[in-house]
């Protein structure tokens, strides 16, 4: 299958499974998870009709900047962000859907301030509260929206997740619906700099159920790309 064969091919579920929620398939958004994939593969899928890239590693991510991989669609960080790496970051990305921090927001503000510019954000939800996963807790991120005023620079589109990997079809709905109210929670309550627009969740193997949850926009890598090669490659 090609690059454009599976693009195609997920379109049309998202399309079934949109409209099976009874939700406008217009409002969901397709990210290519590009990581461990080259250049011309990030080209092949964009001309195929993604809606945008999300990267992981701000090396990639430097590096497809410069071989001008991404032909001016949207770019999105989505991999942990080291807050000594912020420079190389903001402002080069429209959104970085991985703020799992206070720490990393104070870095980004800082950053953001220095250049003039607001950066768009979302913060990450560890919503399977595993221990090796960064992220906020539905609990604790109460206390730093509460927080945005101090990050005038920083905007908050929404939250990501990335819930823990799954044993069969259907594990990760409860995750999705906790997620969607989470995001009804935080609307309610009105903070400054923050308008939920973007739920950021869904994968190769769960896009589906994540639409069906409230998902505005799933992060696919294998599904589009085929499965990553691990070894021997140059990113390793
Ligand atoms: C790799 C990655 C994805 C895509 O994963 P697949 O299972 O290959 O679709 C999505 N989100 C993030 C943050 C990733 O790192």
């Amino acid at each position: 299958m090609s690059i454009a064969e599976n693009i195609a091919r997920i379109r049309s579920e998202m399309t079934a499974a949109a409209l099976a929620a009874g939700r406008d398939p217009k409002e969901i958004l397709l990210c290519a998870a590009t990581k461990m994939n080259d250049a011309d593969a990030v080209r092949e899928a964009i001309r195929a009709g993604v809606d945008l890239c999300g990267e992981n590693k701000v090396q990639e991510l430097t590096q497809k900047l410069a071989e001008n991989a991404y032909e001016g669609a949207p770019i999105h960080f989505i991999g942990h962000l080291q807050t000594n790496k912020v420079k190389q970051v903001v402002g080069k990305v429209d959104l970085i859907q991985s703020v799992d921090s206070e720490r990393l927001l104070a870095a980004i503000q800082k950053e953001a301030a220095k250049q003039g510019i607001v950066q768009n954000i979302l913060l990450e939800i560890n919503i399977g509260e595993e221990e090796s996963k960064s992220g906020f807790s539905a609990e604790s991120v109460f206390s730093t929206l509460e927080n945005m005023a101090q990050y005038p620079n920083v905007f908050v589109k929404g939250l990501m997740a990335i819930p823990p990997i799954r044993q069969k079809d259907g594990d990760n709905r409860k995750f999705f619906q906790k997620m969607y109210a989470l995001s009804v929670d935080i609307t309610a309550k009105k903070y400054d700099n923050v308008v939920v627009d973007i739920m950021s969740m869904g994968m190769s193997d769960d896009y589906t159920e994540a639409i069906a949850c409230g998902s505005t926009m799933i992060r696919v890598g294998t599904a589009i790309f085929g499965p990553r090669n691990y070894t021997g490659n140059h990113h390793h």
